[in-house]
């Protein structure tokens, strides 16, 4: 069984605490992308399940074992690089063939397993060429064919599109996660892109300073993201965040902020009323604003100015203005917006997130 257990893990470089107290199961046959910003770690921790980095404290087991002072090429982890790290004066076929060379693999079955790989990744009449003959996602095709002909435990992979430009990254994505549904070998993958760790993960670890801020299927973190920073990071355009204060009339919750007023969700009031007269952090998707119509509630609504003007075809993004606060909404093309001028806008209420000010956390 390929199941990954990060138990309390920490690395810590002099003054740098790169990876904080990370406990993580990764069970068997998932595919699970670790995420954030540059400098949060993902990398570092990567890099111990390989046995490539020091542990400064913890425990990291596959299945049952533990392994922290095995060393990588016994760890039965493949990993696969940003920058492909393959042999330059090695043709296609020896670099997929050198880890099984070494580990004196016989001829035959390196034939047999190389050859499948290369079928399975549609390179194989590339094999005898070397890599500087090769397109970039052809490079990358190769070295994820280095690392199945091992069928290893696990695949580890550390941002290996982001040598590729925007086309072939998406083309290159769904043939990775349609690699991972054909062989059902764990993968940890390492990312700095929300929209690859959302279309990939079965989870996502979304992490900040070293720490994990969520775990999660996709849709799940992204609908109900913990703490701002996660509503913030996942999802492009990002979330709207407003200054806003908790204000009450006439019975009913509202989030306040100059030419705003939101209706606080029935279900939501009793949670929030202990922050009444107190400001919090008022989230709206971009999605989740639209073009108001007459038949649209008027306290549901609201008047923005259009700033800017995204036509995107399927869909436009306004940035717009509400006071002093800047708002993106993405709408349908259909929508007619003019510069400068005021548009209507209407949100979703069951949609709408609360931040703690002072945490945050989301009001739950
Ligand atoms: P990126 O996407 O930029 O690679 P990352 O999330 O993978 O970022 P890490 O590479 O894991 O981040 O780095 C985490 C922190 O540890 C950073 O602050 C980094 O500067 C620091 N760090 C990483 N390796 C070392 C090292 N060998 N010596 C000192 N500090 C290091």
């Amino acid at each position: 069984m390929a199941q990954v257990m990060l138990k309390d893990l920490n690395r810590k470089f002099d003054e740098v605490h790169a990876v904080k107290d990370v406990n993580l199961l990764i069970r068997d046959k998932e595919f699970i992308v670790l995420v954030g910003p540059s400098g949060c770690g993902k990398s570092t921790t990567l890099r111990m399940v390989a046995g490539l980095e020091d542990i400064t404290s913890g425990e990291i087991y596959l299945g049952d074992q533990l392994v922290n002072n095995l060393p990588p090429k016994d760890r039965d982890m493949a990993m696969v690089f940003q920058n492909y790290a393959l042999y330059p004066h090695m043709t296609v076929y020896d670099n997929m063939a050198f880890g099984l060379k070494m580990r004196k693999f016989p001829k035959a079955d390196i034939e047999k397993r190389v050859s499948e790989a290369a079928t399975l990744l549609g390179i194989p009449d590339l094999l005898k060429r070397k890599p500087r003959q090769l397109s970039g996602g052809q490079r990358q095709r190769v070295a994820v064919g280095r690392a199945i002909v091992r069928h290893p435990q696990v695949f580890l992979f550390d941002e290996p599109l982001s040598n590729l430009d925007a086309k072939l990254r998406v083309q290159m994505r769904v043939e990775l996660k349609r690699l991972h549904e054909r062989l059902e070998t764990t993968a940890i993958y390492v990312t700095h892109d929300q929209v690859e760790a959302m279309t990939l993960g079965d989870r996502v670890v979304i992490m900040k300073d070293g720490s994990v801020q969520q775990v999660g299927e996709p849709l799940e973190v992204y609908s109900r993201p913990r703490n701002k920073f996660v509503a913030g990071f996942m999802g492009s355009p990002a979330m709207n965040f407003m200054d806003t204060t908790i204000t009450e009339a006439a019975g009913r919750l509202y989030a306040v902020t100059t030419g705003l007023r939101v209706k606080v969700p029935l279900e939501r009031a009793a949670r929030l009323a202990s922050y009444k007269e107190q400001s919090i952090t008022l989230g709206i998707r971009p999605e989740d604003l639209r073009e108001a119509r007459g038949s649209d509630a008027e306290d549901l609504s609201f008047d923005a100015v259009v700033d800017v003007v995204e036509p995107l075809g399927s869909e436009i993004l306004l940035d717009t203005r509400v006071g002093s606060q800047t708002i993106v909404a993405r709408v349908d093309p259909t929508v007619r917006a003019r510069l400068h001028e005021k548009i209507r806008l209407t949100y979703v209420p069951e949609r709408l997130r609360f931040f703690d000010n002072q945490t945050e956390e989301a009001i739950v």
